[in-house]
């Protein structure tokens, strides 16, 4: 699918509010139903999932309490079940340069977030559950 550039934004999160739902509460906001992002700076706390592909199922798995860089933090934005909807993940690295990562969960504390959020226009996607992987997946396959 071709898609075009709309309203871009760049801004900062404050200190100490959760990256996820801050992230889908601006998007919402702004009425952004489609779009991409990229985020960096660093987390108090993170929580992260991954996807059990055999039992098609997400576990949150990855419960970080510790603070680490987040060296990115990428993800789309696009509808499921008529709501504004995002899909990020994240890589965070320890004061070793050590990384971690994996599908970003509510509870991902901010210390500090740099984002540039990228609005785009011309097609509409929505997620449904797909039958082969469990997951909910864009219906046009573009
Ligand atoms: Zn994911």
């Amino acid at each position: 699918m071709e898609v075009d550039f709309g309203r871009k934004f760049i801004g900062r999160f404050a200190i100490g509010e959760d990256l996820l739902g801050t992230l889908t509460q601006f998007c919402e906001e702004k009425a952004i139903k489609l779009g991409e992002f990229a985020i960096i700076g660093a987390v108090k706390h993170a929580k992260m999932g991954y996807y059990l592909q055999n039992e098609q199922k997400y576990i949150d798995c990855v419960d970080l309490k510790k603070t680490l860089e987040i060296t990115a933090c990428l993800g789309n934005i696009s509808l499921m079940n008529g709501k504004i909807f995002v899909h990020a993940h994240i890589t965070l690295a320890d004061h070793d340069g050590k990384c971690y990562g994996g599908h970003l969960m509510p509870g991902t504390e901010i210390f500090a977030a740099e984002y540039h959020i990228k609005e785009l226009l011309g097609v509409e996607l929505k997620r449904e559950r797909d039958p082969e992987t469990g997951l909910f997946l864009w219906k046009n396959k573009g």
